[in-house]
């Protein structure tokens, strides 16, 4: 039998705070979400490596370290709604339903979507909503969040997400094809501000219209 807690333990020690995570709500959640209930029984023993790994249908879960920058960046409290597009494995929205008061969560592929339910809720989390479809468009029902984290890369910022933000709200989102880039976007009373922070590889926000 493995020791996951300790491997978790391990991961946030030389994978995150060792390069510069300090919110301590993040790191506490990631010392604590088993992330092995997330991956694929065949990856079981890379499940706290330092690399994203292959979840099926060509898609992946991403690498622990952008999972928490991306986490981070956020800033979130505890009281927020947070829209999340690419539910993939459901790793990413176990972490934000750890930190947030209320996840909304979008995947385009059935398959993956309902594993990630059936994990979340083996895992008893009980402030996720769960939506099939294209993310591209957020979740106007729903709308506005505090807060969107998009795990799928765009060509653009979609317009309809900057939309649905509220004011003094803020996205985190890889945008680019071949070169992407993690892009911050806040909206203010009058305007949005962007702002690229580091480069990254993302499977691509696949769009259906
Ligand atoms: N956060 C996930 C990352 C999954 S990879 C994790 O850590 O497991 C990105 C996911 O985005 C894939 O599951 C893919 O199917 C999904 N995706 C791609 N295009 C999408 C779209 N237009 N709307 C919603 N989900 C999309």
């Amino acid at each position: 039998m493995r020791d996951f807690k300790k491997e978790r333990e391990r991961m946030v020690r030389s994978q995150l705070a060792a390069r510069g995570i300090k919110d301590a709500k993040v790191l506490d959640t990631m010392k604590k979400v088993p992330r092995h209930l997330f991956v694929p029984e065949s990856m079981l023993s890379l499940s706290y490596s330092d690399e994203p790994l292959p979840i099926g249908e060509g898609q992946t879960i991403s690498q622990p370290y952008i999972v928490a920058y991306m986490t981070e960046v956020l800033a979130l409290q505890g009281g927020e709604r947070v829209l999340e597009i690419g539910t993939g494995s459901g790793y990413q929205t176990a972490i934000l339903a750890e930190i947030a008061q209320q996840v909304f969560t979008v995947e385009l592929v059935g398959a993956l979507s309902h594993r990630a339910q059936e994990a979340l809720k083996r895992l008893k989390y009980t402030n996720i909503l769960f939506k099939i479809g294209d993310g591209t468009f957020g979740w106007e029902e729903q709308a506005p969040f505090d807060a969107i984290m998009v795990t799928a890369a765009p060509d653009e910022v979609p317009k309809s997400l900057k939309e649905q933000l509220k004011i003094g709200g803020r996205m985190i989102i890889p945008v680019g094809t071949a070169i992407q880039e993690l892009v911050f976007v806040t909206r203010g009373k009058n305007k949005f501000k962007r702002k690229k922070l580091l480069p990254v590889r993302f499977v691509p926000l696949v769009t259906t219209h």
